[in-house]
């Protein structure tokens, strides 16, 4: 079957070919190789490729399986068909939805698929939340304490859900392997497929004294207080997994877990980039121009730092070791402080004054003021 001749090559068409170009086609070709006419000795086999192609591309719902996945797409009997099974697709159910409209055959394979999980033990799915900290608990790590709904095994039944061990027997239906197989008829032909139990669920027995403490459920639903703790330097979008608390396992198996994603509040004036802090100060024109001292604020506290005179606008300093720690590591990061010089609107007359003196002055000095210089650049 291997060396099987595409349908559209067995025609001589294109794949885009109109239904009357492959009624037309498959006429003329018919007519040359009907065994009636045609005595060659492959001609009986030609007439059957070109009858097979025929009835696959004259039917548009099999032309479109076979556009799609080739030979398999409409033979189930054919190779690649469980090798597309097996590996080739990652869901079952894509495929059948595609063919069926996401119903009809769906069920037996998602049953199969899901018979898996029968009567073994199996770990719980994973829960996700969010948790919303402020910039300053981000910075130095805080303990949150969440309320969570919890199913935990019931300890009066071990999770079993009876009364007692020897209310547990074998469930009748599928003698304990909690799977029945049943058949079912697809557009592919007739598949024996594997289906959950309907009679114990997939566990494989049944309860005949359900335990008491629990109603036979065997697990308890708790409201849980969950300590987390959120470590320094944390950053948004990053999450914290706490073991155990996320939905509940099943036949025994252990629950999953609880995913927190950490969304971090901006801070009105700091501005954090992973280990190192931002921060814009106001300095005056006269303080850029003299220098000065400041106390520069810091999430540790106030910082003096010194504004060297003939500070320019956009300036950096950096301040080693006032940023935040690393989230997994010791490495502690800076705060980086940019000058933003900015012009004071209110000035007291006496200010003003002096600044008037100062214009003054600029314009009557030796060497040559800013604007000067500016201008002198242009000629
Ligand atoms: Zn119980
Ligand atoms: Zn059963």
């Amino acid at each position: 079957m291997a060396d099987k001749r595409d349908y559209y090559e067995v025609l001589g068409i294109s794949k885009g070919a109109s239904e009357d170009e492959i009624k037309k086609a498959y006429r003329s070709l018919a007519k040359k190789y009907h065994p009636d006419i045609n005595k060659a000795p492959d001609a009986a086999e030609k007439f059957k490729e070109i009858n097979e192609a025929y009835e696959i591309l004259s039917d548009p719902q099999k032309r479109a399986n076979y556009d799609q996945f080739g030979f398999a797409g409409n033979d189930p009997n054919y190779g690649g068909f469980s090798q597309g099974f097996s590996g080739g697709f990652d869901d079952i159910n894509d495929i059948f939805s595609s063919f069926f409209g996401g119903m009809g055959g769906m069920g037996g394979f998602s049953q199969s698929r899901s018979s898996r999980r029968s009567s073994s033990p199996r770990k719980g799915e994973d829960k996700f939340m969010r948790l919303t900290i402020s910039f300053m608990d981000a910075c130095f790590g805080v303990k949150k304490t969440i309320t969570l709904n919890v199913d935990e095994t019931c300890t009066s039944c071990k999770g079993s859900g009876a009364a007692s061990p020897s209310d547990v027997e074998t469930c009748n239906t599928c003698h304990g392997s909690g799977t029945v197989i049943s058949q079912q008829r697809t557009a592919f032909g007739v598949f024996q497929t594997q289906g959950v139990c309907p009679d114990c669920g997939g566990s494989g027995r049944k309860v005949r004294k359900p335990c008491p403490e629990c109603s036979g459920r065997g697990y308890i639903r708790r409201k849980t207080d969950v300590d987390v703790d959120i470590p320094a330097g944390i950053s948004s979008g990053q999450q914290l997994r706490v073991q155990g608390k996320g939905e509940r396992g099943e036949n025994g198996g252990p629950n999953g877990d609880l995913y927190i994603e950490i969304i971090v509040q901006p801070h009105d004036k700091f501005e954090r980039d992973g280990r190192n802090i931002y921060l814009d100060i106001p300095v005056s024109a006269v303080d850029a121009t003299l220098g000065t001292t400041v106390d520069v604020p810091t999430i540790h506290g106030d910082v003096a730092m010194k504004i060297p005179a003939g500070t320019q606008n956009g300036k950096q300093f950096r301040l080693k070791g006032k940023g935040v720690k690393e989230v997994n590591g010791s490495r502690i990061g800076d705060q980086i402080v940019t000058v933003n010089i900015t012009v004071d609107t209110d000035l007291s007359r006496k200010e003003k004054e002096l600044y008037k003196q100062l214009q003054e002055m600029q314009g009557k000095r030796e060497g040559e003021s800013v604007w000067n210089r500016f201008k002198k650049s242009f000629s």
